[in-house]
């Protein structure tokens, strides 16, 4: 048996390593990622960039000028995984800096921004065959979508894990800001009024605080021969 052509949606608190669990899910069972979360990334930059948001304050009306305009957000396929493009311009570094993740939530929570963004999301996923990752994918953006993974971890783990990636770019920053700003993030994100991150009632639970990632897709595996037999090729790369 086979995986059919599903839609899975991973659902999570930031930085519970949402978006490498999906890709590695993504590779070894053949479907297509999307990070939902790289496309407010990418609307907060360029915001940021117009100078739309400066002392932590949002212009909104000058930031629905640029997403009014169509603003040209769209993944590429580069080097076996997918990348966030504005125009022409490479941004997937860029839209992982500090300096973004202090607006990213804001930006987030406004309407105009969440349907902006899902109606991307709804273009890219037409083909099916997709996981996608975000906050509100099971619960929002794909209701129906036939498996939902809720991913959580302690979050002192996850601070870590995400404090050692900043490291790793030279970013100046400390264990407790990084904290700070997951637990913050995480707040506005579960008590915004639109869409906010909630466990779908039909979602399966990950908590990955004590997990590799090997043993992550262990687990997804199991899922997958769960719900759809056994597959025809089960042996992991990872
Ligand atoms: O997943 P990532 O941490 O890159 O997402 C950045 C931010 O985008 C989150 O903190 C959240 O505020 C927002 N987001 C969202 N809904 C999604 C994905 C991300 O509100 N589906």
């Amino acid at each position: 048996m086979s995986i059919p052509d599903i839609i899975i949606a991973v659902d999570g608190y930031s930085s519970t390593g949402k978006s490498t669990f999906a890709k590695l899910v993504a590779k070894e069972f053949g479907f297509l990622y999307l990070d939902s979360g790289a496309m407010y990334r990418g609307v907060t930059l360029a915001g940021m960039e117009a100078g739309f948001m400066a002392d932590g304050k949002i212009d909104e009306e000058k930031l629905k000028t640029i997403t009014d305009a169509g603003l040209d957000l769209h993944f590429r396929w580069e080097d076996g995984a997918t990348k966030l493009y504005l125009g022409e311009r490479c941004i997937e570094s860029e839209i992982r800096g500090w300096a973004v993740s202090g607006y990213v939530s804001p930006v987030s929570a406004i309407p105009f921004v969440r349907n902006f963004v899902d109606d991307k999301l709804h273009a890219f996923a037409r083909n099916g065959r997709v996981i996608m990752d975000g906050r509100d994918i099971g619960t929002t953006v794909f209701p129906n979508a036939e498996l939902k993974i809720f991913m959580t971890a302690d979050e002192l783990v996850r601070a870590q894990r995400r404090y050692d990636e900043l490291q790793l770019k030279g970013e100046k920053t400390t264990l407790e800001e990084v904290q700070a700003n997951l637990r913050d993030r995480d707040y506005r994100d579960s008590h915004r009024p639109t869409s906010p991150l909630r466990q779908a009632a039909d979602a399966y639970v990950l908590d990955n605080t004590y997990m590799t990632l090997h043993e992550e897709v262990v687990w997804m595996l199991g899922l997958l021969q769960g719900k759809f037999g056994l597959l025809e090729s089960p042996g992991l790369s990872c």
